[in-house]
């Protein structure tokens, strides 16, 4: 115990073994024992912690948030302090399509209110229901809906933070003149500025050569979006940064108006050989969501289909088990297709859907496939669920083994997917891994789970193995080793692999600049180490 006595006494910190038990995991592959757990009430009190943690130095403390602590990389764990953030959880009034709200506050409830104004912010992640919106801010989330509205960072306009000094801060876009004004600041705040603005107009070139060219990117700090030359904008650095620049208090997001009308198509593909051009064709009818899971996902669904028919409400299980009638018909007919695509088009009206709906499924007639189309909101649901709770079904219901996510979440651009498939299932075999892979086929992010038996030694040298070769392969086809679910413990190894060692020192410059004494968050992404990360693998 290197902590404070005093500390626990200010803080009220918790250090009972079932709430350090509790906070030692998130939905990642490792487990780390927090000192502390503090629940601070308020601003003033996480002002309070961070100017203690910096000036206790030599108590080694540092400060992780954690919010609703679904993390798939170790973002949120921590050996020293772990900060809850449930205790700010207010959501403020919507107006001219905007909303205020603290960070603790879960994507659920937001939802539940916009709802009501038929708005919604469209980038929330599968995990929606558990998730808040600092974790979806924090890991710069996305989900099956950011093939047509992007991502987190994109709705991000306001946030207020806590910094280093223990100060709050308002961070937004600023004009040139407005920047100047705060460059010439003598505080921290106007330090900041400067030699993040520095940083980013010495290196322009560099930073925006680097950015990578997917859909979808949630590694290292967002550099390239900063500063265009006419705008500087600290948000996007705040947006995936994993809490390791400061603490994120509230967010001023954007929100868009609710689809009139939607309709779902169903693509039962029997193999992977005309994947690249049917992803191609689909793609070319702009549609609002394209997602995918396959064979072993579907066998999932199958061995657990009682759990299914439970998230589906189930009061008849009878009735309920007719909606699957035309699945267990397309099986017995065909076997297990190797991959279900799911494909929803938005639009003003339900013919207009219907009509552009059944112009794709002409289309498609000239592959092997298989396509029907979604009748009800409750068929259509049931796909949803599918794809939305293949990992936590996994997570609970496995036995034997463990999901074991650390190439969960590559993003390779979809013209390359006949290159990458083949040769990504080869590695999976060569390497004896059972596994299901789901994710947003639209924008080549998928998400492969394997299972594993992580108390055996010989399944946890798979991973540093696997990951090197599965990662070679994704830069190689011009990747992101992460589109969405960000680097932490497991990818923060990995940023130097994919952006070089130039663009990696700026990154490392970034943490140094905004927390010099590294309280926030320490050892992961740029700082991560995969010596560490493979020792802290959970083993029960
Ligand atoms: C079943 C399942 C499905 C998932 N599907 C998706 C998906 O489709 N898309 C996707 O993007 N992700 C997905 N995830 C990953 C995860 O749910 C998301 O990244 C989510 O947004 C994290 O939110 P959280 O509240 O759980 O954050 P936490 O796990 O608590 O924290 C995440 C990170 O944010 C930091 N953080 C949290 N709050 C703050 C704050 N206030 N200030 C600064 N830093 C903060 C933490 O330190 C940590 O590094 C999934 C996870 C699960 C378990």
């Amino acid at each position: 115990m290197t902590l404070p006595k005093k500390f626990l006494e200010l803080f009220k910190g918790k250090i009972d073994e079932e709430t350090l038990e509790k906070y030692s995991k998130d939905a990642s592959l490792f487990k780390i024992k927090p000192e502390a757990v503090v629940f601070p009430k308020n601003v003033a009190q996480i002002k309070d912690l961070v100017r203690y943690v910096k000036k206790h130095r030599k108590y080694k403390m540092s400060i992780t948030p954690r919010a609703g602590g679904t993390d798939m990389t170790g973002g949120p764990l921590s050996e020293s302090v772990v900060m809850d953030m449930s205790n700010f959880a207010k959501i403020g009034k919507i107006s001219d399509d905007k909303i205020t709200i603290q960070t603790g506050a879960y994507y659920r409830d937001l939802d539940a209110k916009t709802q009501k104004k038929n708005l919604f912010l469209p980038s929330y992640p599968a995990s929606r229901e558990i998730c808040t919106i600092g974790g979806m801010i924090a890991n710069n989330s996305g989900g099956e809906k950011s093939l047509h509205y992007g991502k987190t960072i994109n709705y991000v306009t306001e946030l207020k933070v806590v910094l280093q000094d223990g100060e709050q801060y308002t961070v937004k876009k600023l004009s040139r003149k407005e920047l100047d004004k705060k460059m010439k600041l003598r505080t921290f705040e106007g330090m900041l500025y400067k030699d993040i603005f520095k940083l980013v107009d010495n290196n322009y070139d560099l930073i925006k050569k680097s950015e990578p060219q997917v859909p979808k990117n949630s590694t290292g700090y967002n550099l390239w979006d900063v500063w265009d030359k006419t705008n500087f904008d600290l948000t996007k650095l705040f947006v995936g940064s994993q809490g390791t620049l400061g603490i994120i208090i509230e967010a001023e997001l954007n929100l868009v108006p609710k689809p009139k009308a939607t309709g779902l198509l169903i693509i039962f593909c029997p193999n992977l050989e005309e994947i690249s051009d049917i992803v191609e064709s689909v793609l070319s009818y702009r549609p609002s969501s394209f997602e995918s899971f396959d064979n072993h996902t579907f066998k999932l669904a199958i061995k657990f289909f009682p759990e299914f028919l439970k998230l589906l409400g189930a009061k008849n299980i009878i009735t309920l088990s007719t909606r699957f009638i035309p699945e267990f018909g397309y099986v017995l007919m065909h076997g297990i297709p190797k991959l279900t695509l799911l494909v929803e088009f938005e639009g003003a009206d339900n013919e207009e859907i219907a009509n552009h709906i059944k112009n794709v499924q002409e289309e498609l007639k000239r592959y092997k496939v298989k396509t029907r189309i979604a009748t009800s909101q409750k068929d259509i649901r049931k796909y949803w669920i599918i794809r939305r709770e293949s990992f936590n079904l996994l997570r609970k219901k496995i036995k034997d083994k463990q999901t074991a996510p650390f190439i969960d979440d590559m993003c390779v651009p979809p013209e390359r997917f006949s290159e990458y498939f083949p040769a990504l299932i080869k590695i999976l075999e060569k390497y004896n891994l059972l596994y299901t892979i789901a994710g947003h086929i639209g924008e080549g992010n998928f998400h492969v789970i394997p299972l594993m038996d992580l108390s055996d030694g010989k399944e946890r040298k798979k991973i540093k193995i696997v990951s090197e070769k599965v990662y070679d392969l994704v830069l190689s086809l011009e990747g992101s080793i992460s589109g969405e679910h960000n680097d932490g413990l497991i990818r923060g190894p990995y940023l130097e692999k994919m952006y070089g060692k130039e663009m990696t020192a700026l990154f490392k410059q970034v943490k140094n600049i905004f927390d010099p004494k590294n309280i926030f968050n320490p050892g992961k992404k740029v700082q991560a180490n995969m010596d560490y990360a493979l020792k802290h693998i959970k083993r029960e």
